[in-house]
């Protein structure tokens, strides 16, 4: 038996084979079909490996989602390199760290983020190439113009028609090195490899075609869809889920400059987009924005997001307000993109779950020790299985023992399962609450508070307790005219669930709760809002 795909740059020919002529990415007025696509990646890994790069360099990647992104991605694989996304929100100390701890190469950036990497060059010798897309004004070496090696993006398609290298890449090679979003310490680089990525276009496919299957459908011929992906492509859900996915069907991916709910209106009405989503937080700001109803949006088809907590009540508004398929998916930068995946009736009957694992994989709850799989209901630490689990961290063997244990991953996420199999994460390790010897997880009290109609973000976290060790707290945010004081979220609360969870402080926040750009909710910048407020009380 062998691979259908074994690498990336079969998925790459697939798509110039199976569906040239189709549009793959649009970006303002750039139009990009799979042909000219394939092109110009074939160019860019010709000219990687002249100037040098070998199997197994890594390559970095940081730059807004524009489309010579996965043309940078497909030529980086395509030569058996690896290629090392940075996130495009980083400082230059930041992206500095990304690329000394990857020992990177070579770089193809954007013009904005060669600004930030430009002064912190004389840190990293070991770049050599650096290709640098939309620059304004001139370069100084080592940097060259993109433009230079692939021209621009609309001339693709005149580009001359060669191969992608055959370098006998295997389903094991090394692809890729993800960095985590750091939500809960230093980013880890995860190692994936060609498979880990390549199987998530399966895994997606089957979870659609078995959510048709329980409502008693049958699933339709894959219609190729349009797709407003506005989640950035350096993390795994963007790029491993969407776009691998994309490229397998010959979907069509519209990218925007940066996130804003109207020009997202205007966009899906204008292309007709089918899928759009992401994390929670977009789905949020699409259903709350006044100005919705003014555009015709009725092409959306689902909403799909994952990779942060989402309050129970999305799946519920989505289905009202759009009478779009929700979908929700759990995974982690080292899973390559979903383990596990919840839509339609099932997930509107238990809003709270985030799913059942995809066709390859598995998942238990073990454990705090990681010596014993508890029973079903139980709460544990969550672990999960299958071809997608990357290799292990870069350059980090201990964090990759202590995380990678006999083919399964420990998540760090607390969960448990009910009797059908059905999910609930309910918090991270890390942030759960220990109230004199009582466990309190976030999502529980969260999930209350977001039910209160003031509210339309809330976030718990423990402050320090001298006796009781940890108390809960609680940031909220609540609905533009609406009000709620602390005591009546308090008792909201105490109606609700026992009293020892009630946060013992609310503060109100203007802002929208801080979030990185995965859609998660900074924790560690909450916490310093209550000893302000002590200070201030003293
Ligand atoms: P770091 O590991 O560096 O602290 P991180 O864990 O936030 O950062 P990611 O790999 O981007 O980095 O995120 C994975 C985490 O996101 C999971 O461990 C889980 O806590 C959370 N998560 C992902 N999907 C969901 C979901 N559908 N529901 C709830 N939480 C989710
Ligand atoms: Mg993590």
């Amino acid at each position: 038996w062998k691979n259908a795909l074994p690498s990336l740059p079969d998925l790459a020919r697939h798509a110039r084979t199976t569906h040239p002529d189709r549009l793959f990415t649009i970006y303002e007025d750039e139009r990009i079909t799979y042909d000219a696509w394939f092109r110009a990646t074939a160019t860019l890994a010709a000219e990687l490996a002249r100037s040098g790069v070998k199997p197994g360099d890594r390559v970095a990647l940081s730059m807004r989602n524009l489309p010579e992104w996965p043309v940078a991605f497909f030529a980086i694989t395509s030569i058996g390199a690896i290629a090392v996304p940075l996130n495009a929100w980083w400082t230059g100390a930041e992206l500095a760290y990304g690329l000394s701890d990857s020992g990177a190469r070579a770089l193809i950036c954007d013009a904005e983020r060669w600004e930030r990497i430009a002064p912190v060059m004389g840190e990293l010798p070991g770049l050599e190439t650096v290709l640098v897309s939309r620059a304004k004004t001139p370069l100084a070496a080592p940097a060259r113009r993109l433009e230079d090696v692939i021209g621009a993006p609309s001339g693709y398609g005149t580009l001359g028609d060669t191969d992608l290298p055959s370098m006998g890449l295997e389903p094991d090679t090394y692809a890729t090195i993800f960095y985590t979003s750091g939500t809960t310490g230093h980013p880890k680089g995860a190692l994936g490899t060609h498979r880990n990525i390549l199987t998530n276009i399966f895994s997606s496919a089957y979870s659609g075609a078995r959510t048709l299957a329980r409502r008693g459908e049958v699933p339709p011929d894959p219609v190729p869809k349009t797709m407003l992906t506005v989640i950035p492509l350096f993390h795994v859900t963007a790029c491993n889920a969407a776009l691998m996915g994309a490229i397998f069907a010959g979907n069509t991916m519209v990218f925007m400059r940066k996130w804003d709910p109207v020009d997202a209106f205007r966009i899906i009405e204008r292309e007709k987009v089918n899928v759009t989503g992401g994390v929670p937080t977009i789905a949020w700001q699409l259903i709350e924005h006044p100005d919705r109803e003014k555009y015709d949006l009725s092409s959306l088809e689902s909403i799909a997001y994952g990779g942060a907590p989402s309050a129970p009540d999305l799946v519920r508004k989505i289905r009202s307000v759009f009478g779009a398929l929700p979908s929700n998916g759990w995974g982690m930068t080292e899973t390559s993109a979903t383990v596990t995946h919840h839509a339609s009736e099932d997930y509107l009957n238990r809003p709270d779950s985030c799913g059942t694992p995809v066709a390859v994989s598995d998942i238990k709850i073990m454990s705090p020790d990681g010596t014993q799989e508890l029973p079903v209901g139980e709460v544990g630490e969550l672990w999960a299985r299958g071809p997608q689990i990357v290799a292990g961290y870069w350059n980090n063997p201990e964090a990759t023992a202590q995380t990678f244990i006999d083919g399964w991953v420990r998540t760090g996420d607390l969960a448990r399962v009910d009797e059908e199999g059905f999910c609930y994460i309910v918090d991270r390790a890390k942030d759960i609450i220990i109230r004199g010897g009582e466990n309190i997880y976030s999502s529980e009290v969260e999930n209350v508070l977001y039910d209160h109609p003031a509210v339309t973000d809330a976030a718990l976290v423990g402050i320090p307790h001298r006796t009781l060790g940890e108390e809960p707290a609680a940031v909220v945010h609540l609905a533009p005219g609406m009000s709620a004081t602390e005591a009546e979220l308090q008792d909201w609360v105490r109606q609700h669930l026992a009293a020892f969870k009630t946060p013992v402080r609310i503060l109100f926040t203007r802002e929208t709760l801080p979030r990185n750009a995965n859609g998660k909710i900074i924790k560690s910048e909450l916490k310093p809002m209550f000893d302000t407020e002590a200070a201030e009380a003293v």
